[in-house]
């Protein structure tokens, strides 16, 4: 039997290996010059390849298609990541949030990992080989057109071809035409783990991070969605950071939402007044922007004591009991309307792509006999942590699984 992979990356290339290694002859076809282009640049370089978390903690931080994803986080788990790059020579660490780095700190080893897999299982790669179109023909063969006029033939498909996140490095999105040309559903894909753009503007505030912020995320009816605790950074157009891109998931199917932030979480509204108190007693004859400075960083402070509408300049005893709690409601609850979540272009992943509902747990199309699609291609995404790229090793494990045990019965 033979099989035809759609796409050099993550899910691809580990689908290639294990399918050679189980005795199939294997395909691999990558419109770039080389595979992996995404992975090079995951994890700010270093490539968080895995969450070394057990299947039922993992699954928690997938936030569409955790049930669809059971067999296959089970079938290769966490574990199986670390143990297939460890058995290939690559050293990994363990970081704080469980996250698995390799030793070196450099993604491009995880690439020549795979790679030098892929060369002793015998796997065919052809690079510079983009897909056009794809079909089976009467005789229940898969065609695979190439843009340089070949046509391959083969008896098992794999789509393996990314979201539309980062698409210079290869992902545009192609999978999504391919499924449908088989008559397949593709829930419409939406950036996700990207900044959040705010109608307000905080490009005074851009650059400035801050730790230990609570942002909690509302419906456009009021409905609180979700709160995120941890760390922020304003941008040139909104938000971003982790709790940002955490909310983005919950966020880049909502239209009209609000956001609020909560400078400080730990306090309550009225500690934070008493501290506020305090600080306006030991210094009743300094401006307000200088009593205020103890709690916020300086262009927070200003703009903090802008939103609120209380003149920076004002002294501190002048400060009325209304004005007060203006303050104590902005820091408690600095609001911004959200205008959306940032392009394809900034968005760490995907949200959307084939329905899993028309696939099986072993990412086999319902629709169509020995068609696979793994990977982001599919309707599924996770949280930032190595969550991601463990689906697109999962899934490739599963499908390789289901396609090296039908060629053997
Ligand atoms: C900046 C950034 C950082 C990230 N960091 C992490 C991280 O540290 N940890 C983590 O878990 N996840 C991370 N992710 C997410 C993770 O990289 C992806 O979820 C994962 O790489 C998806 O793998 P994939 O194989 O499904 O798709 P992709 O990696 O997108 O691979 C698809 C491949 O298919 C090829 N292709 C597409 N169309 C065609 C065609 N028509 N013909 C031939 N080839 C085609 C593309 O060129 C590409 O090489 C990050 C993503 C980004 C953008």
């Amino acid at each position: 039997m033979s099989t035809l992979i759609v796409g050099g990356g993550a899910a691809g290339c580990m689908c290639a290996v294990l399918c050679a290694e189980g005795g199939e002859k294997t395909i691999l076809l990558e419109k770039n010059g080389k595979t992996g282009k995404k992975i090079y640049i995951t994890g700010k370089g270093r490539c968080n390849l895995t969450a070394d978390y057990s299947p039922q903690e993992f699954l928690q931080s997938v936030v569409h298609g955790d049930k669809f994803l059971r067999t296959a986080i089970y079938s290769f788990t966490p574990e199986d990541t670390k143990r297939f790059f460890e058995n290939s020579g690559l050293e990994l660490v363990t970081e704080r949030g469980n996250r698995v780095f390799p030793a070196s700190g450099k993604s491009s080893d995880v690439i020549k990992t795979l790679n030098a897999r892929l060369a002793s299982a015998g796997v065919l790669v052809e690079t510079d080989a983009e897909v056009v179109a794809v079909g089976k023909n009467d005789d229940c063969v898969f065609t695979v057109s190439l843009a340089d006029g070949r046509t391959l033939y083969a008896d098992n498909l794999v789509i393996a071809t990314g979201g539309k996140s980062y698409p210079a490095t290869g992902s545009t999105g192609d999978g999504y035409a391919f499924a449908e040309s088989f008559g397949h559903s593709v829930v419409k894909p939406v950036p996700s783990l990207a900044a959040l753009i705010t109608v307000e503007s905080v490009a005074e505030l851009k650059g400035l991070s801050l730790k230990n912020v609570e942002l909690s995320a509302y419906s456009a009816s009021g409905k609180k969605i979700r709160s995120e605790f941890g760390e922020m950074l304003f941008t040139d157009k909104g938000v971003s950071g982790p709790v940002a891109l955490t909310l983005s998931s919950w966020l880049n199917r909502e239209s009209g939402a609000t956001l609020s932030l909560d400078l400080k979480p730990a306090l309550s509204e009225e500690k934070l007044e008493q501290r506020i108190l305090r600080d306006f007693a030991e210094r009743l004859n300094s401006d307000l922007k200088n009593v205020t400075r103890a709690l916020l960083p300086e262009r927070l402070n200003t703009y903090v004591l802008k939103r609120a509408g209380v003149a920076e300049s004002k002294k501190a005893n002048s400060v009325t009991k209304e004005e007060r709690r203006r303050i104590v409601a902005a820091v408690k609850g600095l609001t911004f309307r959200c205008a959306g979540v940032a392009p394809f272009e900034e968005a760490v992943v995907t949200s959307g792509g084939v329905s899993l509902k028309e696939l099986t747990p072993h990412c086999e199309s319902r629709l169509v006999k020995n068609l696979y699609f793994i990977g982001e291609v599919i309707d599924a995404d996770a949280l930032t942590g190595g969550f991601n790229l463990q689906i697109a090793f999962s899934t490739a494990a599963v499908c390789a699984k289901s396609i090296t045990s039908a060629a053997a019965k």
